[in-house]
């Protein structure tokens, strides 16, 4: 039997294919025919421009329903989708060209659907096995160099199904879609779970707090990451009432601070549904949707996922697997059918990512507690998540140290009201800090250049010589404070 990802996602479509499948802001709508339609074309122009099954598709394109068909498309010709954030620079996506190797490289989702109109459409899903590739997902890697995830047919659909069952979606949800769609969160967590039960997503092409607002009286379940909880939580008309009609609040991407959790419940006597995942296994535990939900604790290990706290200092992680027994605080691994394949072309960092005995080290820090919660207390490598995209200091730090005036930085994040963490350059050096910050931007997509620089004497270091960014943090921690 095949197992075309696409073809499981469409056994969840309406039988009454005039339902809609995506809600605009004016109130228009598009059909799950019209999206079906959509897919079969573009899957059939990928086919005529060469495409085979293995092949890479990248597209680097605003969010749009589109985007979204070019992504089920490629499912089912049997292609590896590779999304990429619009944000990025020419330097950066010449990097994942390489690397990747597409077969094709959209950038205008619109013209391609367009040029799809005269494709002979692909009327049935190619053949695939569960383990044949669907995506690869670029996340950067603290060596400053961005590894591919490789995630298959099977580990998507067996993410989607768990979070489909656990998450109770039914026909009669209304999904709040805001996020990004080059992303796992928008592109697999949240639009598996509508395709599965299909249900209609009400589609904003951004995260607006006006827009949501407006749009809340019609949904049942909103995905996001803590910072739409938080701009929510600042406008004075999201009420008890505003949220009246919800069902489901989840967040992930980044921790949700316990005061917002606490803010939110009070606002709306709703308790956010906190869930943790990452680009290498999709969603990896989630607060449960029956029962309590705990600030501050990312809830159980999903159905099928084994889950492990190994090693007490994060940097040994990998070489000292043993499971720390009785709440220890170590590093998460895991086991189970949503964890990728390995690191495309990438053979010598997925070996150092796994433990010999088959387990994924995800690098984050976390215990148990006796009833089998998860608790995350920090990222083993120093990540920063600013407004839930992950940016990864050395990959700044590279940028600046190039910088005119600068002899050396250390990038931190340090908390910010509104992102969650905002980005800070520490910088041995003399300079102007507009002018470092306005060079920065022009390398780096907005999100990742620093919203602050510093400027110090000298760095902390520890006896190895090793920058301690920890120090760096607690100094700098009021920063962006009041
Ligand atoms: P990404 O691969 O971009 O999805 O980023 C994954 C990382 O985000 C994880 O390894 C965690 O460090 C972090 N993360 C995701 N969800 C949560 C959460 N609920 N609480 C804390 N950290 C999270």
């Amino acid at each position: 039997m095949s197992e075309n990802l696409y073809e499981r996602l469409a056994s969840g479509f309406p039988e009454d294919r005039s339902a809609a499948c995506f809600i605009f802001a004016d109130g228009s709508e598009a059909s799950y025919a019209a999206l079906e339609a959509g897919v079969s074309r573009a899957a059939g122009l990928m086919i005529a421009k060469g495409v085979e099954p293995g092949d890479r598709v990248a597209l680097q394109a605003e969010k749009s329903p589109e985007a979204v068909m070019i992504y089920l498309a490629a499912l089912k010709c049997g292609a590896v989708f590779l999304p990429l954030n619009p944000a990025y620079t020419a330097a950066e996506v010449a990097y994942f060209r390489t690397d990747a190797e597409p077969k094709l490289f959209i950038t205008d989702a619109q013209g391609f659907l367009a040029e799809a109109e005269g494709a002979q459409p692909l009327a049935r899903p190619i053949p695939r096995t569960a383990s044949d590739l669907a995506a690869i997902i670029y996340t950067s890697g603290t060596t400053g160099r961005s590894k591919g995830a490789m995630l298959s047919h099977g580990n998507l659909a067996a993410n989607a199904v768990a979070l489909h069952e656990i998450w109770g979606f039914s026909r009669a949800d209304v999904l709040l879609h805001a996020l990004p769609i080059f992303h796992v969160h928008g592109l697999f967590v949240a639009m598996h779970c509508a395709f599965l039960s299909g249900c209609p997503m009400i589609w904003l092409p951004k995260f607006s707090d006006a827009e949501v607002l407006a749009a809340l009286p019609k949904a049942t379940v909103m995905m996001g990451v803590p910072t739409f909880y938080t701009r929510l939580l600042a406008n004075p008309a999201f009420t008890r009432e505003a949220a009246g009609h919800m069902r489901l609040f989840i967040s992930g991407s980044a921790p949700l601070l316990t005061s917002t959790f606490s803010e939110f419940e009070r606002r709306t006597g709703l308790r956010i549904l906190e869930r943790y995942g990452m680009s290498e296994a999709v969603i990896i535990t989630s607060n449960p949707l029956d029962g309590e939900r705990i600030a501050g604790s990312v809830g159980y290990p999903l159905p099928g996922v084994e889950l492990r706290i190994a090693g007490d200092a994060p940097s040994t992680a990998s070489r000292s697997p043993s499971p720390v027994s009785g709440g220890g605080t170590g590093v998460i691994q895991i086991r189970g059918p949503s964890v990728f394949a390995g690191y495309w072309r990438n053979p010598a960092k997925t070996a150092e990512e796994f433990t010999a005995d088959g387990w994924f080290v995800t690098g984050d820090v976390a215990r148990r507690d006796i009833d089998g919660r998860v608790w995350i207390s920090g990222r083993a490598k120093d990540l920063i998540i600013s407004g839930g995209y992950n940016v990864y200091p050395k990959e700044i730090e590279l940028v600046i140290d190039e910088l005119p005036g600068v002899a050396e930085s250390a990038v931190i994040g340090v908390p910010h009201p509104d992102f969650g963490e905002g980005v800070v350059a520490v910088v041995i050096g003399e300079g102007e800090e507009a002018a470092l910050i306005a060079a920065a931007r022009r390398q780096l997509a907005p999100y990742k250049a620093p919203k602050r620089v510093v400027f110090v004497d000298d760095l902390p270091r520890n006896a190895m010589g090793k920058v301690q960014k920890n120090q760096l943090r607690e100094r700098f921690r009021d920063l962006f404070a009041g």
